[in-house]
């Protein structure tokens, strides 16, 4: 089994963080530092920070979080700012799949399975996350279709992208939209939006793929149940 998707299994990370530990040399394998892409047999012992890890995979915990506004989803936050995972009761070193930007709200899964991470986030995999944007005037309607058919983003450093086709729908009131997309590059609704001179008043995600907030209260979470599971994954 590749390293990063041993270290994934045991419960410590997501296989992208995987990668980022052996990458700053954090991972060693039978006492050598490992490389990308090494490979780990049976008997093999795994270290990180100089620290065993066990080869048992770890019980695995799922969570659908309906994340408030000013809540951060990185583990570690040198403000002090509160943690989506914190929000959790649980023994378990857990993560956000799908990152919501601090001032957005609503649902995300948490959980300690490493292999979720490719299943939510990877684009090939086309998983939709809806979101609704109230926005700071009326949506005109060719604006729908502008963003439906995708928009050039610049970022601050000169590069640009365009958008993936995405599903938007204008909603009762005038200055609400919803958007669903694919991609989950940095806040990406908030920018789309942006390109045609609208300023995001307030962003709740409200479905990723077929789950949805239901009835879940803002700062409240509920275990995923196994069908929800398995449609994950
Ligand atoms: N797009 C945004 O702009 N913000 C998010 O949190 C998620 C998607």
């Amino acid at each position: 089994m590749r390293i990063n998707k041993y270290i994934a299994n045991a419960g410590y990370c997501s296989r992208r963080k995987a990668d980022e530990l052996v990458d700053e040399a954090r991972v060693q394998i039978n006492n050598r530092i490992a490389k990308k892409g090494d490979e780990v047999n049976e008997n093999d012992i795994v270290r990180i920070d100089g620290e065993k890890i066990s080869k048992k995979a770890v019980s695995l915990e799922y969570y659908l979080l309906n994340k408030p506004a000013k809540v951060i989803c990185s583990n570690e936050d040198k403000l002090g700012r509160v943690t989506a995972v914190s929000l959790i009761k649980s023994r378990k070193r857990l993560f956000t799949y799908g990152r919501l930007d601090y001032m957005t709200e609503g649902l995300i899964i948490i959980s300690n399975d490493g292999e979720l991470y490719n299943h939510i986030m990877h684009p090939s995999k086309k998983l939709y996350k809806s979101y609704i944007a109230t926005v700071d005037r009326e949506v005109m309607d060719k604006d729908i279709e502008i963003l439906a058919r995708g928009v050039v983003i610049k970022e601050e450093d000169g590069t640009k992208y365009r958008t993936a086709p995405a599903k938007v729908k204008k909603l009762n009131k005038k200055n609400e939209v919803r958007i669903a997309i694919f991609e989950g590059r940095n806040r990406q609704v908030r920018k789309m939006l942006k390109t045609l001179g609208y300023n995001v008043k307030a962003l709740k995600r409200v479905k990723v793929g077929d789950l949805t907030l239901g009835g879940l209260e803002v700062g409240k979470y509920r275990a995923l149940t196994s069908d929800e599971i398995k449609y994950l994954k």
